[in-house]
């Protein structure tokens, strides 16, 4: 008898092994869903593997049968997913679940089935219609009768619609005398509504595209060794048609693609290009679908009704069974990093999945990521580089003031928009263009201080300051989301001298009033933007022309295109310069480079005015020069320097509790024993006590992993973080690759 390795939601990170009854041989495959005796009751589990014998010594169970009603998992993602529960330290089961979204796991969520009505054969239809159209007491089921000998099926509310006369009592009658059938139906939930789009030709390529095209499709002929292509282009060289037609070759070749973009960058605007292109064979998911749609998107990827997938981090799981593409938009983002278990990062799980499954990936990115910089250089990925926008349009004209040399400001004045920057928006409303005024709340966030004591509020559970609402009077926290009432005096020494500093969203957007009264200004960061709708309506407002300012934080940066817009303002560069990581820099250059790319997309030439305290800071320099080349080639030579990823992979641990001494002492006791496991060239450091020491009342501890050839450490890691009990009150996890020691 063959064996089964089954996982249930209740072993965590075992298989249990099963035998398999012979009424099931050979109908059992890995990645089905099965039901298993397990303990006193009985489990549903995946299927992980299927052997001929097992290692178990004791007596096996057998495997009751295959959940019919459920969903399979495809099998070259049983294997990702273990790839990852391994890679990432994460239990195998968690992992497995993250490969189906919730709302087709729990089983609950049904399709949704209509009655639809149709005539139960044309002639007696026809005949009732003769014999009764006389006849007043039968005209509405007369009409009901017509109405379906033209409509085939239809149901109840296309039929009210259709007729004239309708009557539900008729309708039954009708379906009692077997002159009318009912059925019910499995309809879509249909996620793009009644809109429809023109559909769209490719464009002939430009030069720059037409090379990293036939790269493309030679990766996609399997003529390259390499499986995964960065491309590098900068903002508007023509990135997205090098996808379009990437996937259109893709599925020539009888196969399917994923399309992965940040879950922000995932607007109306991008999906509508997707869709002109290709039509009902795409599926999106995002974030707000309601579980109804992602079960019917999920099985029709899985019915291999769609073939191609756009959407956020979890998309990359899409069950297509012939993947051909995996195109990762805006590949260096964070948020392709999740942050919780399993801690992935789905940039580099794609390019796994690509290897799995033979299928081809590529980056697109207009400031890649210092890691896959780093593959491309070393050969590992293919490289195809963009260096012109599609219409040769000059990039915008960028200055740099200097705030430091601002004279210190008049009483009742403040001096946060620069003089040059004052006239630039001035200007702009003068001619009818727009401006975006860009910063970010968190290194703009508004404390209260006592000018008395020096008391600064914080809160009490987390070690950071709280952050000040004028509007709403509250002062919050935002790690725990704690909020009190704001302080009238001061709780530590009772003054009333109480300031504000720093200057959040809300405060440049009252300040934005005055200074260029009468501008028609909106604000958009995560306290205004409290659904999608909002913050399409905002953007609309601002593309149809209402709105001369629009102010905002990351929100703003990404991927809108505004013609109109001629000027950028970037109020504060410094931002994320001060926190103490390595990738500070990276960030603080990717994130210009992307606000710079908000200006001048229409045919007058942008400017961008980029107010600074650091103008000699490198990643300030480079981004407002343009010079990518400058910039990458300074950052990774201080990489390797510091022996930073990607010269080195990077495993950060970290432990919480709420008794500190218990904490340290676990954390040092671990990264003791990890110590054994690190060979030469790794490094298990600290513990120490994590940049942000305390979170919602629990202390933090730190112990970083550095080094090559971290496989061993990790399995070590892996087994004290899943099989071992840490003492009461302190918690552990590990994450793969952090992108932040926050
Ligand atoms: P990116 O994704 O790199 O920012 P896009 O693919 O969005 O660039 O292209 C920018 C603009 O140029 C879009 O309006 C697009 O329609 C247009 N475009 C792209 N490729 C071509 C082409 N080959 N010929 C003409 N217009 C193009
Ligand atoms: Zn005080
Ligand atoms: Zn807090």
């Amino acid at each position: 008898m063959a064996v089964a390795k089954v996982i249930t939601d209740v072993s965590l990170d075992r298989g249990f092994d099963y035998l398999i009854p012979a009424e099931l041989e050979g109908k059992i495959a890995v990645g089905m869903m099965v039901k298993v005796p397990f303990g006193r009751s009985f489990r549903d589990g995946y299927v992980l593997d299927l052997r001929e014998t097992s290692d178990f010594k004791g007596q096996l169970k057998l495997v009751i049968g295959i959940a019919e009603t459920r969903a399979h998992i495809p099998p070259d993602l049983v294997k990702l997913g273990r790839w990852m529960a391994d890679y990432y330290c994460a239990g195998c089961e968690q992992a497995i679940r993250t490969l189906l979204p919730a709302a087709v796991r729990s089983g609950r969520v049904k399709p949704k089935l209509r009655k639809l009505y149709r005539v139960s054969d044309t002639a007696t239809a026809q005949s009732y219609v003769a014999c009764n159209s006389p006849k007043p007491s039968a005209a509405a089921k007369v009409e009901i009768v017509k109405c379906l000998l033209n409509g085939g099926e239809l149901p109840a509310d296309e039929l009210k619609k259709r007729t004239a006369v309708f009557s539900q009592s008729g309708l039954n009658t009708l379906i009692r005398n077997h002159i009318i059938a009912a059925e019910d139906k499995q309809v879509r939930r249909d996620v793009f509504g009644d809109s429809t789009v023109m559909p769209g030709k490719p464009l002939t390529p430009t030069p720059d595209q037409a090379a990293a095209l036939k790269l493309i499709y030679e990766m996609l002929d399997h003529k390259t060794k390499q499986h995964t292509l960065l491309l590098h282009g900068v903002t508007n060289s023509g990135k997205t048609e090098v996808y379009l037609q990437a996937i259109a070759r893709a599925l020539e070749l009888g196969g399917s693609a994923i399309v992965l973009v940040p879950e922000i960058s995932l607007t109306p605007q991008t999906v509508r290009r997707f869709r002109s292109r290709f039509g009902d064979r795409l599926s999106v998911l995002h974030s707000r679908l309601t579980d109804g749609e992602r079960f019917d998107e999920w099985n029709r990827i899985n019915s291999g009704e769609v073939s191609i997938a756009v959407g956020a981090r979890s998309a990359l799981f899409a069950p297509f069974r012939n993947l051909k593409l995996i195109i990762v938009d805006e590949e260096h983002e964070s948020s392709y990093k999740q942050s919780e278990a399993p801690r992935y990062n789905a940039r580099d799980v794609a390019v796994m999945r690509g290897m799995i499954e033979g299928a081809c990936v590529i980056l697109g990115s207009a400031t890649p990521s210092a890691e896959s910089l780093y593959n491309a250089n070393s050969g590992k990925f293919l490289l195809a580089r963009m260096a012109s926008q599609v219409d040769d349009k000059l990039p915008p004209r960028i200055t740099i003031y200097d705030k430091r040399r601002d004279p210190p400001p008049e009483p009742g004045k403040s001096s946060l928009f620069a003089p040059p920057l004052i006239e630039a928006v001035r200007d702009r409303m003068r001619r009818g263009e727009q401006s975006i005024l860009f910063l970010n709340r968190r290194g703009f966030a508004r404390v209260m201080v006592c000018e008395a004591c020096a008391f600064e509020a914080r809160c009490p559970d987390c070690s950071v300051p709280y952050t000040y609402s004028k509007v709403r009077g509250t002062l919050c926290c935002h790690l725990c989301g704690g909020v009190i009432p704001a302080y009238t005096e001061c709780p530590q020494c009772g003054s009333d001298k109480i300031r504000y500093s720093g200057s959040g969203t809300e405060k440049i957007e009252a300040m934005a009033s005055a200074a260029f009264h009468p501008a028609r200004i909106a604000r958009m960061d995560s306290d205004t933007m409290r659904s999608a709708a909002d913050y399409e309506t905002v953007l609309n407002r601002f593309r149809r022309g209402e709105l001369d300012i629009l102010i905002g934080t990351q929100m703003i940066a990404k991927g809108l295109h505004f013609p109109n817009v001629t000027l950028v303002g970037i109020i504060n560069a410094d931002q994320g310069l001060m926190m103490e990581d390595f990738r500070a820099s990276e960030r603080t250059f990717q994130l210009i480079t992307q606000v710079i790319g908000r200006a001048g997309r229409g045919d007058i030439r942008g400017e961008v005015i980029l107010q600074t305290m650091n103008p000699e800071n490198v990643a300030i320099k480079y981004a407002a020069t343009l010079d990518f080349d400058g910039f990458s080639a300074y950052d990774l030579e201080f990489r390797q320097m510091l022996g930073y990823p990607p010269f080195s992979h990077l495993i950060a641990v970290f432990f919480r509790g709420e008794n500190e001494a218990a904490v340290a002492a676990y954390a040092s006791e671990t990264a003791d024993q990890l110590r054994r496991y690190a060979h030469e060239g790794v490094t298990v450091a600290g513990p120490l006590p994590a940049p942000i020491e305390r979170i919602k009342g629990k202390f933090r501890y730190l112990v970083t992993i550095r080094g090559n050839g971290l496989k061993l450490i990790r399995e070590a890691l892996r087994v004290i973080a899943l099989h071992r009990t840490p003492p009461d009150g302190v918690d552990m996890y590990a994450d793969v690759d952090a992108l932040s020691l926050q």
